[in-house]
């Protein structure tokens, strides 16, 4: 089939001889869609609720949104790559080096300066009660020609230098909340272009699960804006995110049915370990199917990316954890072949291990994803010593608080 020809007038992936404006991210091309895929679609677009009122974490708001870059993983980041702002979280501990005084590295001349590019967070009644807001600051708000304003949006400015996000303690601790929140979640950020392309991805991901209620006749308009941007033939089957061009889960390649994208995970069905991680995860009202990316959400890299967006299931996601997932091609493209030597000295071998030892792979469809990391002697000793056993799991990536 022949794809619909796009517009391309400074960028536009309308429809060509389209009338009305010209539009670089339309998402009209899912139009067809009924409303819960609609639904799931513009979901995929937000940053994810992140427990966000204790961390001063913004939700229900679009990827590409200002972030917040915890002081710890400041080294970590290019903060150019945050098109649309950041701002950097400072705990108590983490800028006063005594009440009232501030620690001397933010006296130097690139350090983060609060009530600038920077706020502090106070999440503890000892930590407010150790390191109290110097006189002369104010409560983070939102000012718009002069007014306090509620809402962040174009043309509203931070005031104030810090939050106070505050649980019960106790009759004399009361639950206090102060400040608006900040920002996101930044390892979940992606431009407003990035993120419709990974929106545009999804949707077409949606069209081809099995038993899906379109026809690529109605997605040629997508089709269309994911040939442009060169994300779709075979890299889809190389990437092991579609098979003989149906929507599969990238973890255990089982062909994802359309249901499984609008039915709620049924957690008695789920056994007692998965369970458990699903629900810390706050995950509970999650479905079988869900966005799932091949490269985990980190702060190094933007991540949430069309070449690493998938459908997967909501079980697969929480078994991979923070690991990359990596396709069989993948594997069999990095050459390392293991096996084991049968009872005649034979070697036996089954399948492929990615380069970082994480995953192995066999040809039908069998997967191994390493549980814990090897420690050295001297770190085994070391923990030994300490009376600990080996974590069944590496720790999932917390949401980037570090107290
Ligand atoms: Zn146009
Ligand atoms: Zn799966």
């Amino acid at each position: 089939m022949r794809s619909a020809t796009l517009c391309l007038v400074d960028g536009c992936l309308r429809m060509q001889g389209h009338a009305g404006e010209h539009d670089v991210r339309p998402s009209e091309a899912w139009r067809f869609f009924g409303e819960a895929d609609t639904r799931k679609i513009a979901k995929a677009g937000y940053a994810t609720p992140r427990g966000g009122a204790k961390g001063a974490y913004q939700n229900h708001v679009y990827r590409n949104n200002r972030v917040i870059v915890p002081f710890e993983h400041l080294n970590q980041v290019d903060l150019k790559q945050f098109t649309d702002g950041y701002v950097v979280r400072l705990f108590p501990d983490q800028y006063f080096e005594s009440a009232g005084v501030a620690s001397g590295r933010f006296a130097e001349p690139d350090a983060p300066v609060v009530g600038q590019d920077a706020f502090v967070l106070y999440r503890s009644h000892q930590s407010l009660e150790a390191f109290p807001p110097p006189a002369d600051w104010e409560v983070r708000g939102l000012s718009k020609d002069g007014r306090l304003v509620n809402r962040r949006g174009t043309g509203a400015v931070d005031t104030g230098e810090y939050v106070v996000r505050l649980s019960k303690g106790g009759s004399a601790f009361p639950k206090r909340g102060e400040g608006p929140p900040q920002g996101i979640f930044a390892p979940e950020y992606a431009t407003a272009q990035t993120n419709f392309e990974c929106q545009a991805m999804l949707a077409w991901l949606i069209v081809h699960a099995r038993s899906s209620p379109y026809t690529t006749s109605q997605a040629m308009h997508l089709r269309s804006i994911l040939e442009y941007c060169d994300l779709i033939g075979d890299r889809l089957e190389r990437a092991g995110v579609t098979r003989n061009g149906l929507s599969i889960c990238p973890l255990c390649l089982r062909v994802i049915d359309y249901d499984e994208l609008h039915k709620a995970v049924d957690f008695s069905q789920v056994d007692g370990l998965l369970n458990a991680a699903l629900q810390v995860d706050g995950a509970t009202r999650s479905t079988e199917a869900n966005l799932f990316h091949l490269e985990p959400l980190v702060y190094e890299r933007l991540n949430h990316k069309p070449t690493s967006v998938a459908w997967g299931h909501a079980t697969c996601n929480t078994l991979l954890g923070q690991r990359r997932c990596f396709s069989l091609a993948e594997l069999q493209e990095a050459g390392r072949k293991v096996g084991f030597l049968d009872e005649n000295d034979e070697l036996l071998t089954f399948g492929w291990m990615s380069n970082d030892f994480k995953m192995i792979r066999s040809p039908h469809g069998a997967v191994w994803v390493q549980l814990s990391d090897d420690m050295s002697q001297a770190e085994q000793d070391a923990a030994f010593d300490r009376g600990e056993d080996r974590p069944l799991a590496a720790p999932a990536e917390e949401e980037g608080d570090a107290s």
